[in-house]
C-alpha cells in the first residue's frame, strides 16, 4: 500500500504524475491520492474579491486565515475542481479513482483550533472564527471498503469537526496520518523541487537521506514550506510508515522516481 500527496505548487507535472499513477495501478499496486489546493484557493479567492489575510504563528508558520467565506471557495476549488479534474483524469487512463474529501462518511475528523495566534508588529494577537484543523481521526475502515472494492479514493484535505463543522486540513499532514492509517509501507510527497535541501534554493546541497533521529536537528533548520512535510514524515514514520520521500513532482515518471529513491528518503 502507498500514499502519495501531490502538491499543489506551480510546476506540478499532473500528466506525468497521472501516467505514473495508471502504470502502478496496472500492476496491482493499491494507493490512495491526497491532493492541495491552497494556491489555487489563493488566486479563486482573489478573482472573487477576496484578498488573503495571512497569519504568522509564534513558531513561525505562516498561513491563511481561514473565515467561513475562505472555507467555502477552499471546498470549491479543492474538493471540487481539483479533485474532479484529478478523478478525470485517472479515469481517463483506467484507473477507477472515486474522489471524496475528508467530509464525506466521516474520512477525517479534526480538532478546531478554537482561535489562531498571529504575530502582527511583533505582538501575539488571538484571532476568532478560523476554520483549520489539525486530524485526530481516520475512518479506515472506509477507506478499506473502497479499495477493497477496487477503487483508487482521491482524498481533497477537508475534514470535520467533532460537531460537523467542515475544516480545512494541511494536505500534507492528512496525506502522513492516512499513510498510518492504511499501515501503508511508503508515503510520496510529490512537490516542485527535487526535495529537501540543506541551503534552498541550492539544488546541489539536496538531502538524498534522512533518518529519523536526525529529523528533530533538520526541522532546526530554516526550511519555511518544507517544514509541514518534514512535520508529516515525523508523524507517518512515528505511526509505522517505513520510508517518507520527499520527490519532484515534475519530471517523468515522478512516483517511480521516488519510489527507486529519488529525492530525499526519510526513514
Ligand atoms: P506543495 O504545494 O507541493 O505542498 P509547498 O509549496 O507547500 O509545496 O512546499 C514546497 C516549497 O517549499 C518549495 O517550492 C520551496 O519553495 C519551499 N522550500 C523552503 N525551504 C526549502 C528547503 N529547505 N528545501 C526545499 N524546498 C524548500
Amino acid at each position: 500500500m502507498l500514499v502519495i500527496k501531490v502538491g499543489g505548487a506551480a510546476g506540478v507535472n499532473l500528466n506525468e504524475v497521472c501516467n505514473d499513477l495508471a502504470v502502478l495501478a496496472q500492476s496491482g499496486r493499491s494507493f490512495v491520492v491526497v491532493h492541495g489546493g491552497s494556491d489555487e484557493t489563493n488566486r479563486m479567492a482573489e478573482r472573487l474579491g477576496m484578498p488573503p489575510r495571512f497569519v504568522t504563528s509564534p513558531s513561525g508558520f505562516t498561513s491563511r486565515f481561514t473565515d467561513r467565506e475562505t472555507l467555502e471557495v477552499f471546498a470549491m476549488v479543492t474538493a471540487g475542481k481539483i479533485n474532479t479534474l484529478f478523478v478525470e483524469a485517472l479515469q481517463r487512463r483506467g484507473v477507477n479513482a472515486l474522489g471524496l474529501s475528508g467530509v464525506d462518511g466521516r474520512l477525517l475528523i479534526a480538532h478546531r483550533k478554537e482561535a489562531v495566534r498571529s504575530v502582527e508588529d511583533g505582538k501575539v494577537r488571538l484571532l476568532h472564527g478560523d476554520h483549520t484543523g489539525t486530524i485526530t481521526e481516520v475512518n479506515t475502515g472506509l477507506l478499506g471498503l473502497l479499495i477493497d472494492s477496487g477503487y483508487v479514493p482521491v482524498v481533497a484535505p477537508l475534514a470535520l469537526s467533532p460537531e460537523g463543522v467542515a475544516l480545512n486540513v494541511d494536505a500534507d499532514r492528512a496525506a502522513a496520518v492516512i499513510a498510518a492509517a492504511v499501515c501503508a509501507e511508503c508515503l510520496i510527497l510529490l512537490t516542485n523541487v527535487p526535495g529537501l535541501m540543506r541551503h534552498f534554493p541550492d539544488e546541489t546541497t539536496l538531502i538524498p537521506h534522512l533518518d529519523r533521529d536526525q529529523l528533530g536537528e533538520a526541522l532546526g533548520c530554516s526550511m519555511g514550506r518544507m517544514k509541514k512535510k518534514v512535520l508529516g514524515a515525523v508523524e507517518a514514520l512515528d505511526h509505522g510508515v517505513r520510508q517518507v520521500v520527499l520527490s519532484d513532482g515534475r519530471v517523468e515518471q515522478p512516483v517511480r522516481r521516488a519510489l527507486s529513491g529519488a529525492g530525499t528518503v526519510i526513514g
